[in-house]
């Protein structure tokens, strides 16, 4: 290892590297990455990409940085510290990049803690404390936690992706801060490493030793010597977490940082922002869980008085029950009853149309006590002048399908389409209550007197609204953020608040600190920086020497920023469309000016919050579940994307390496269409890519195998037997592997010389379903069709059974070849083979679907593309019409049902004593179409279907029969499809996708059965 710098020469060169080290210096940049790799096993990730895909996070913000280290250890993380201080590389510690102020992008090396250092040392249940290392994420550390009753309560809304080393280093706030206080109130030490490689204990000051002590020591002579700067200045209120915490040693928060009133030296690091040391480990202060919680919604008839109320409310927590109060407005509310799914719940909280409601939560051991609380609320809202204007929620369902509406209305929110976008930077300003209302009355006029509004929500508890003016920020958003800022610090100061409340400093709000405290504070900050770092290699113009908020350069949509011009093989218009930022009207499609037709724009509706880094229910995204890498995340693909669309990945634009490698993971499973807040659809985008990508590279012989299925499937068939000795003969499957690249460990898919399209099966011709009283129309896909034909026999004779004259779907003009949805062809990137064959389909199809006649199909990945792909292929109206009409199997059953026409089938359905256990397939999850196959199934007496938690089965068409993808296809139907399918030994296992079926057989030896099958059985 090279002898270290004297001090004050790697100071000065640490700083001015920070600027110049990434364009400047190729040769440091290889050294370090040399190094990185040869000292340690932690992945180093230099490429343009890699290193695209950490210029940014949650915020505005863009900066390249050196090159990224995902250390394996702690050990790791300080060799890399020990490189860093060598050659002068400045270090941007990260966790899950959720930040909103650009907190974790800059022109050093990134060292991203989530991946593998994220182990729980040490619990002890009985002091309530746990010991973690900083990559952990808070949900998941709360998950290993409930076992003991106890959780980790400071409860932020990216819980699931937020790591409690990001948490720490931006002193991160729940909705229950009210209760719990913010981070730095439940932190009790930390080790860390400062930028001279000492490993320090931060703990008590009162036991502090060595140079934590002395580094103490001198924190605590600047806040003696500024006492009366800091009371002057410091903002009192509980959510203040800009600048460093130099009033640990002269509290001024209205909660105190700890118990005992003692000194935690530990809390110099929170919302540090990564500035001041590399956390090693962190020791939490836990809770107890709440027992009981009840719920009161207030409605008010103005915005004004339930801000002017919240000041009142608040009071009935002085016995600690109080664990949250969260707004939501007039907006939210009706965004959130525009959404059938959330109507209900909504109505259910609502008495008339009120401008605003405030969901006051109470938790806690005594639930007797708590509906105490409710009883209070009331007659403090009569108090208050508003009597009866509570909605009592003692129970917990309705509780949580209401937060949930709340976190939604936030989505639907950040779903707009257009340059214009909700963009946070003024966002959590924190006000004392008593002057909540007139600060929020004040700041809406701002937003009105600059063209935009914006909407409210959240914490009235602790006075931080959540709001985001629409800003676009391509063109003159930057100057109309700084103008609103300032207008907003000016109303902040007027009202007493803090001007960073909740998110942090970072580069949005770094240059406020001095404004908000004041110059001298702002100069102990920079003592306080130079006592920890005095190399000035950690995250360097970070809360001290920031940068300008709106300084353009620093942006990920600079005016410079250029879309490459490209046709895109679907229709992306939709998105192709500008906003108006008062009323959020968006333009007419394809009016957006992109370029690209929209498809940029559609890329660019990622804004980084991270959420695809979620493993909780729901399925975004497997490759990440698996891989935890973020090239393999729905955010790292979009931004992979984003770069090579607007020409920052070299001149390949979208055909290159870099997208194929991102795109390489992605099952197409469409989990993110579902649950990204901001509806990106990578598998949508994925077919675009392979679109242009095969254009430039050509076909394969296997993409042409594959996409050609369809084609040849009739005439194959006729060779089954032939064909089927591949799953027999392990040579056969041997060459298949080497010659195809179909994994030999896999069976595929078994031929049938008898099957569906020859079985003689007609049912009802045209005229006669067009005529009938009950018609039914039956796409039997290739899969049904070919392969696995028991199932289309099956849907035909249960749609039989209930009454309905069932016509099989058939060409227009018959050429002996049956009906196909292009759904192989989009796999492989032939979108204009794939547009002929739905072409047909949809000419085939389209009188029916205008007669308003069911069409209805079996395979999820087939059947759901008329409704999604079929629509972005530039058929207009038509496909629409048909969209309308096309169904899954369970689907239309359970509408029949409701709709009281299926009770002849009811009858005749004999009854089934074994357990079903139901996965349901991407698709259907996407598209919401799981729940009518648990009601299809309950048709049968007895029935009591269980749905499995699971993600993707992993094998998503070719994807897992693919040999260099059967490792990660094994991995992603491990994560728990095939430890429930084991765990229910006597289970009938029910999944409607033809690959389901495969893997479960594949990975648990168990037939799967699709639903239509049982059915027909129990006839
Ligand atoms: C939609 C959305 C909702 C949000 N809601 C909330 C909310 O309710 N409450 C809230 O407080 N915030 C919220 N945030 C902001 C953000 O999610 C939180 O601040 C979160 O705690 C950050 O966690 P992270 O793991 O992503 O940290 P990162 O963004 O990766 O890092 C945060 C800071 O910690 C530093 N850091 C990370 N690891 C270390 C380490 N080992 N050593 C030293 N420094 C380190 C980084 O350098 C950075 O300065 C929200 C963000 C979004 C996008
Ligand atoms: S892909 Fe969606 S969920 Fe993931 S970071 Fe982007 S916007 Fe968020
Ligand atoms: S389609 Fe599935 S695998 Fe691909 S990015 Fe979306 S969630 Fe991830």
């Amino acid at each position: 290892m090279n002898a270290p710098l004297p001090l004050k020469v790697a100071r000065e060169a640490a700083r001015g590297a920070y600027d110049t080290v990434a364009s400047a210096s190729n040769e440091v940049a290889g050294r370090l990455a040399q190094r990185l790799a040869a000292e340690t096993t932690g992945e180093v990730l230099f490429s343009p990409a890699d290193r695209g895909r950490y210029a940014t996070d949650a915020s505005i913000y863009q900066v390249m940085p050196v090159g990224v280290f995902v250390p394996r250890s702690t050990e790791h993380a300080r060799i890399a510290l020990d490189i860093c201080r060598d050659l002068k590389v400045p270090i941007v510690p990260r966790g899950g990049g959720t930040s909103q102020c650009g907190q974790t992008v800059g022109a050093g090396l990134v060292i991203d803690f989530s991946k593998h250092v994220r182990g729980v040392l040490e619990v002890d249940a009985a002091a309530r404390t746990v010991t973690v290392e900083p990559g952990i994420v808070l949900d998941h550390l709360n998950a290993q936690l409930k076992k003991s009753g106890l959780w980790y309560p400071v409860d932020v809304s990216t819980a699931a992706q937020a790591t409690l080393g990001g948490m720490a280093g931006n002193n991160s706030c729940g909705s229950r801060s009210i209760a719990y206080g913010t981070m730095v109130h439940n932190v009790l030490g930390a080790q860390a490493w400062t930028s001279d490689g000492q490993l320090h204990t931060f703990g008590r000051f009162e036991d502090a030793t060595g140079s934590a002590r002395a580094m103490g020591e001198r924190v605590r002579a600047l806040a003696a010597a500024l006492a009366p700067e800091i009371d002057a200045h410091w903002p009192k209120v509980l959510r203040r977490v800009g600048g460093y915490n130099l009033d640990v040693f002269r509290n001024q928060n209205e909660k105190p940082y700890t118990r005992d009133g003692s000194v935690n030296l530990a809390h110099l690091l929170v919302g540090s922002e990564g500035t001041l040391a590399l956390m090693k480990s962190l020791t939490l202060q836990l809770s107890e869980l709440p027992r009981a919680k009840v719920l009161g919604v207030v409605n008010f008839p103005t915005f004004y008085k339930a801000m002017d109320s919240a000041q009142h409310i608040v009071k009935l927590g002085s016995d600690g029950t109080l664990t949250a109060v969260e707004l939501v407005d007039r907006t939210m509310i009706e965004l959130s009853l525009q959404n059938p799914a959330f109507a209900p719940t909504v109505r259910s909280a609502l008495i008339g149309e009120p401008d605003a409601v405030l969901l006051v939560e109470f938790a806690g051991a005594d639930r007797t006590a708590l509906l105490h609380k409710l009883r209070q609320l009331e007659e403090l809202m009569g108090d208050l002048g508003l009597p009866h204007s509570v909605v009592l929620m003692p129970d917990e369902g309705p509780q949580k399908n209401l937060w949930e509406v709340r976190k939604a209305g936030l989505n639907i929110m950040m779903s707009l389409k257009g340059d214009g976008k909700p963009v946070s930077f003024i966002e959590d300003c924190a006000v004392p209550l008593q002057n909540l209302a007139e600060y929020t009355d004040a700041l809406t006029q701002v937003f009105r007197k600059h063209g935009t509004r914006g909407t409210w929500y959240a914490h009235a508890s602790v006075g931080t609204l959540h709001v985001r003016p629409i800003l676009d920020m391509r063109r003159n958003g930057a100057p109309e953020m700084r103008a609103i800022a300032e207008e907003a610090s000016a109303l902040v100061r007027k009202y007493k608040g803090a001007y960073s409340g909740e998110h942090g400093d970072g580069l949005c709000r770094g240059e406020w600190i001095r404004w908000q405290f004041g110059p001298k504070i702002d100069q102990a900050f920079r003592e306080i920086k130079q006592l920890f770092d005095p190399l000035g290699l950690l995250s360097p113009q970070r809360i001290v020497d920031p940068p300008r908020m709106d300084d353009t350069r620093l942006m990920r949509f600079p005016p410079a920023y250029r879309v490459i011009p490209l046709q895109p093989a679907l229709d992306w218009s939709a998105w192709d469309v500008q906003n108006d930022p008062a009323t959020e009207r968006t333009t007419a499609p394809g009016t957006g000016g992109d370029p690209a037709g929209g498809f940029a724009k559609a890329v660019e509706m990622c804004n980084n919050n991270g959420h695809c880094r979620k493993f909780d229910a729901g399925t975004m995204c497997p490759s990440y579940r698996v891989t935890r890498d973020e090239q393999h995340l729905t955010r790292g693909r979009a931004n992979t994307l984003r770069l090579a669309l607007s020409g920052q990945l070299g001149p390949d634009g979208l055909a290159s390496e870099a997208v194929r490698d991102a795109l390489e993971l992605c099952v197409s499973c469409k989990g993110c269409k579902r649950d990204c807040p901001t509806g990106v659809d990578m598998a949508r985008m994925k077919i675009e890519f392979l679109a242009a990508d095969r254009r430039k590279n050509g076909w394969s012989f296997k993409d042409r195998l594959i996409a050609r299925l369809p084609e040849y499937a009739g005439t194959a068939s006729r060779f089954a037997g032939l064909l089927n000795l591949r799953n027999r003969s392990g040579l056969l499957a041997a060459l298949g592997e080497k010659l195809l690249g179909f994994s030999a460990r896999r069976s595929l898919p078994e031929w049938q010389s008898a099957h569906f399209f020859n079985s003689g099966v007609r049912g009802a011709s045209r005229e006669e379903v067009l005529a009938a009283a009950k018609p039914v129309v039956l796409f039997v896909d290739t899969f049904n069709g070919y392969f696995e034909s028991m199932n289309a026999q099956a849907a035909f004779e249960v749609l039989q059974a209930a009454g309905y004259t069932v016509h099989v779907a058939s060409k227009a003009k018959p050429d002996g070849r049956h009906l196909c949805c292009g759904r192989t062809y989009l796999a492989s990137g032939m979108v204009d083979e794939a547009k002929a064959k739905a072409r047909e389909l949809l000419d085939a199809l389209l009188p029916f679907a205008e007669r308003g006649i069911a069409v209805v199909g079996l395979e999820p990945s087939c059947l759901l593309s008329l409704r999604d792909e079929m629509t972005a292929m530039g058929f207009g109206a038509p496909a629409q019409v048909l969209a309308r009409q096309s169904l899954l199997f369970e689907e239309f059953l359970a509408r029949e049902a409701q709709a009281g026409k299926l009770d002849a089938l009811r009858a005749q359905l004999k009854p089934l004593d074994q357990p079903l256990l139901v996965h349901g397939h991407c698709h259907q999850k996407a598209f919401g179409a799981v729940t009518p196959v648990l009601d299809v199934l309950k048709l049968i007496p007895g029935a009591q279907p269980q749905l499995i938690e699971s993600s993707c089965c992993g094998m998503a068409g070719s994807f897992g029969y693919e040999a260099k993808h059967h490792a990660v296809s094994m991995q992603m139907a491990e994560l728990s499809l095939l430890p429930a399918v084991r765990n229910a030994p006597d289970a009938v296992v029910v999944a409607d996708g033809t690959s389901c079926r495969h893997q479960i057989h594949d990975g648990a030896q168990r037939p799967a059965l699709h639903a239509a099958v049982v059915l027909a059985r129990q006839l």
